[in-house]
């Protein structure tokens, strides 16, 4: 049994580690923010965490580094210094590959929705004008839309209601554990596209359809999933 995208309406993206070749700077930014506030975040922790809110990432360390909950003001502290080191930091490229994947779901007649965890305005906007024609903000899922993050289907359960197709209709794109957790909890098909350091097994083990090691293998083997 092989997966197919031929009954498939509707197509979810993430966007950090899938659209943008964002998380090397997410992850010197986050190892920075935490680093100031006496908590430690290795490049595997914040790829493990890829995902989630910036405020459940925030309590999940906190408790696990001091062994208490952050207050709410020092999440919001943490997180807007995070936010504003990757505002400082260079621009990521648009993932290669990502566009020729968008052009030919658009072909085929796939909905392209986008769906992220990310309240990092900057992005969200330019997402918008790297992917004209493509990807309007009502077809976006960020942080400001949902109240419980990934790994929570909630993300995908609302993409769907935006898209107004079911979950069979659907196909998730995911680079992140919590992620992939997020697209299968929410009843998608989620097809794992392994672009950071994490091993292939840390994302099999999350029961993704198909893995792939990046958008330019996606795009080149597209048509062999119709
Ligand atoms: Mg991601």
């Amino acid at each position: 049994m092989s997966f197919s995208l031929r009954n498939k309406s509707a197509i979810l993206f993430d966007m950090d580690g899938v659209l943008y070749d964002s998380m090397p700077n997410h992850s010197k930014a986050w190892s920075q923010a935490m680093e100031k506030f006496g908590m430690y975040m290795s490049p595997h922790d914040v790829y493990m965490n890829e995902g989630a809110t910036g405020h459940d990432t925030v309590v999940r360390i906190s408790l696990r580094d001091r062994g208490y909950e952050a207050t709410p003001s020092e999440i919001d502290d943490i997180y807007n210094y995070k936010a504003s080191l990757f505002r400082s930091m260079p621009e990521a490229r648009v993932m290669p590959g990502a566009l020729e994947v968008f052009r030919k779901a658009a072909a085929a007649g796939l909905k392209i929705l986008i769906v992220t965890g990310s309240g990092q305005k900057n992005l969200i906007e330019r997402v918008q004008r790297d992917f004209e024609g493509y990807i309007t903000r009502e077809r976006m899922v960020t942080a400001f839309e949902v109240t419980r993050g990934k790994p929570y289907p909630d993300p995908y359960l609302k993409g769907l209601s935006i898209a107004g197709v079911s979950a069979g209709e659907a196909v998730v794109v995911e680079n992140a554990p919590l992620g992939i957790r997020a697209g299968v909890a929410a009843g998608i098909d989620t097809i794992a596209v392994n672009t950071g350091p994490l091993e292939d097994e840390i994302l099999q083990a999350e029961g993704p359809v198909m893995l792939m090691h990046s958008m330019q293998e996606f795009a080149d083997r597209f048509e062999t999933l119709l």
